[in-house]
This record gives structure tokens, sequence and C-alpha cells, in this order.
């Protein structure tokens, strides 16, 4: 299944396209971390809890899609922990990393579409993607 699909699939499962929502919906525990300043977040999964963890330091439109990120690893990639997100490694070539890039910008574009004459950038950005994750579209 692709990424888009599996967004698609979470959003009318829950109902929401809110990555923090969705994940309560689920039993997976959200923290909110100082984790310095190179980390955006990461994914964990120690005695079968789920926890996504996401940086108290990011600006909200940050915080959010770490946090849909860290809930595609969570959808897609559940059993294991994954790297971190930081900044250093965003564009990281890694399979895992970019499947759940790909989720994040498909759930938070959710219903949402392009209206005629709209840049894609400003699609994007209206549908809370900060610039750097315009390539996952
Ligand atoms: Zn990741």
């Amino acid at each position: 299944m692709t990424e888009k699909r599996k967004a698609r699939e979470l959003i009318q499962t829950h109902g929401t396209n809110s990555p923090l929502d969705i994940a309560s919906d689920r039993n997976i525990v959200v923290l909110f971390e100082d984790l310095g300043k190179q980390t955006w977040g990461y994914y964990s999964y120690t005695n079968r809890i789920p926890v996504i963890h996401i940086n108290n330091r990011l600006r909200p439109e940050y915080a959010i899609y770490t946090g849909a990120h860290e809930l595609g690893h969570a959808v897609l990639h559940s059993g294991i922990n994954t790297p971190f997100l930081r900044s250093s490694t965003l564009f990281s070539v890694d399979k895992l990393e970019r499947q759940a890039h790909r989720l994040a910008v498909h759930l938070l574009i959710g219903d949402n579409e392009p209206v005629p004459g709209e840049s894609r950038n400003h699609f994007l950005k209206r549908c809370g993607i900060p610039d750097e994750f315009h390539i996952f579209y």
C-alpha cells in the first residue's frame, strides 16, 4: 500500500487528520520533551508501548509535522525503534524515513485540494507542511 493510501485510510478510520488525535485514538503515547537543539523527534517501542517523542522546543508547525512523521513510523514500522529525526538527517535516503515523510505529508494534506491557480508551495504551506518537506509530496 502506498503511503498516500495509508494516510487516507487513517483519516477515514479516525475521522480526523490530526496526528495527535489519531495517536491518542490508537493508544500511542505522545510525549513533549526537551530533546536539545538537533533532534526533532523519534518513535520508540519499548515493553510493547508505542511512544512518539516530540521536541518541545519546536515551533507549532514543526511539532505537528514531527508528530505526523513519527505517527508514520508508529503505523508503518510499529515494532521497531526508528532513527531520530534530526536537522542533519531531514533528507535521509533511508527507506523508512522517506516512507514516514510521505505519510506525514499526505496525512496533513488530508482532504485539502489546491484551488485553481494556487502554487504547489502555497498549497502545501496551507496544509501546514513546512517548506523543507515539500519534496516528499
Ligand atoms: Zn523518522
